[in-house]
């Protein structure tokens, strides 16, 4: 008999964390990092982007307490993802809270227009949490990049750093759970940071032995808290929409080709 062992569990994101405890990473979320980086010890950065279903976010966030692990929560001010209990919770627990933006494309590309956005949008989550570090959200059908934005202003007068464009990361290796593996280069199509990746890296268990060998000494881990269920009803539902979203991915590599 086969067993059919799911991946994409809260479990299984504990027992990533877990290894890379017992392989003595130092776990931090990005704004420690882009303060203060580091030469010496292992680092493993963990970023979260929540798009949607904030619940996850805070199950996610709780996994890491228990562990006394801090991490980077960034919020989309629009939609589901935008619950100020959740966020203010996250934020008790200790994570770094992060305005993950979209104004560009909400704005339809007019500057100006897009950067009023901008601040309103940092104000209304300023007031839940200290904010100070952002990331764009890949916008799925969007023609531009929402970094296209800092081409027309400066995020550093707003009192924020970028997770992408305020650090050189290619010392980095990169883990996105974006395409539902760890080693996709196809359906990754805009959350590249411009790090390396690791190939045979596809599962979460590859990604613990990744970890436990220590065959890299700065990583970041960047997930989206929605894609992680316990329950077999909500890890259906994303397993199906991920299914949908990557065919549609190639379907645009092919044509762009
Ligand atoms: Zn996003």
């Amino acid at each position: 008999m086969v067993m059919f062992v799911r991946d994409f569990t809260l479990q299984a994101y504990a027992s990533v964390i877990d290894a890379a405890l017992k392989a003595g990473y130092d776990l931090m979320p990005v704004v420690d990092w882009l303060h203060e980086p580091r030469k010496d010890g292992k680092i493993l950065l963990l970023r979260h982007d929540v798009d949607r279903w904030p619940q996850n976010a805070l199950a996610v966030a709780e996994i890491e307490a228990r562990r006394n692990v801090r991490s980077t929560f960034y919020f989309r001010t629009v939609g589901s993802a935008f619950n100020p209990a959740i966020i203010r919770q996250i934020s008790d627990l200790g994570h770094e809270v992060g305005y993950h933006y979209e104004d560009f494309y909400t704005a339809a590309y007019v500057p100006e227009r897009a950067i009023a956005l901008f601040e309103r949008n940092l104000t209304k989550l300023r007031r839940i949490a200290d904010i100070r570090t952002i990331v764009m959200h890949g916008s799925p059908l969007s023609r531009y990049n929402n970094m296209e934005l800092w081409k027309h202003y400066d995020f550093q007068k707003f009192g924020v750093l970028d997770c992408i464009l305020s650090y050189d990361w290619s010392d980095f290796v990169f883990f996105t759970d974006t395409g539902r593996r760890f080693d996709s280069s196809v359906t990754n199509l805009r959350d590249s940071i411009g790090a390396r990746t690791a190939h045979n890296v596809r599962t979460s268990r590859d990604l613990q032995e990744y970890l436990s060998e220590r065959r890299h000494q700065y990583v970041q881990f960047s997930t989206h808290p929605e894609r992680w269920n316990d329950g077999l009803f909500r890890w259906s539902q994303k397993w199906m929409v991920d299914r949908i979203a990557n065919s549609i991915k190639r379907g645009i590599c092919l044509l762009s080709r």
